[in-house]
């Protein structure tokens, strides 16, 4: 089922996720949702609190996005990207490289805004699936930035939050708008 995408101004995007201690029936449904939602919206990620549910649960398919890269690594050894797609990780946690990289971003929770935001270019992660098994592994590109970009919205932050100042400055009436919006 295809759910609503809350939009910026909804005080859900700022609340922190609660853990999933158990992924109940009701966890796999809300992830199937998500993902549905995701896809249906051409999205590469969708955080839990952005159909409404402050808890610790993301869905990820970076897939189509075949003009921005990404490479997954799972045990050092490099894996199919498209194997392991659409991602579901529970209770994630990141380990940020140094080193960092600027690039285009977006979110579903802001409808045609677009920024250069600075992430870490790589990225470690640990999770857990909806069977409830440990999932590791480590990203680069395009899947570093956007697990970033999820991992955020799980702590009630939001990508304007990375943002320059004079970005979101550049960016004042538009935020303005969406957030007045009815
Ligand atoms: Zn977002």
């Amino acid at each position: 089922m295809i759910r609503e995408i809350v939009i910026y101004g909804d005080p859900v995007l700022r609340k922190k996720g609660k853990p999933v201690r158990e992924t109940t029936e009701e966890i796999r449904r809300l992830a199937e949702d998500m993902i549905e939602t995701m896809h249906d919206a051409h999205g590469v990620g969708l955080a839990a609190q952005q159909v409404g549910e402050a808890i610790q649960l993301t869905v990820l398919d970076v897939s189509d996005a075949e003009n921005r890269p990404s490479r997954m690594w799972i045990e050092g050894e490099e894996v199919a990207i498209k194997e392991h797609m659409p991602l579901v990780l529970v209770n994630p946690e990141l380990e940020l490289s140094k080193e960092t990289e600027a690039g285009p971003e977006g979110c579903l929770s802001f409808p045609e805004i677009n920024a250069e935001i600075s992430r870490a270019a790589r990225v470690k992660v640990k999770a857990l699936d909806l069977e409830g098994k440990s999932v590791a592994f480590e990203a680069d590109g395009l899947l570093s930035r956007a697990v970033q970009h999820e991992v955020d919205h799980l702590n009630g932050i939001l990508f304007i939050d990375r943002m320059s100042s004079a970005t979101k400055v550049s960016l004042g009436s538009k935020l303005k708008k969406l957030a007045e919006r009815e």
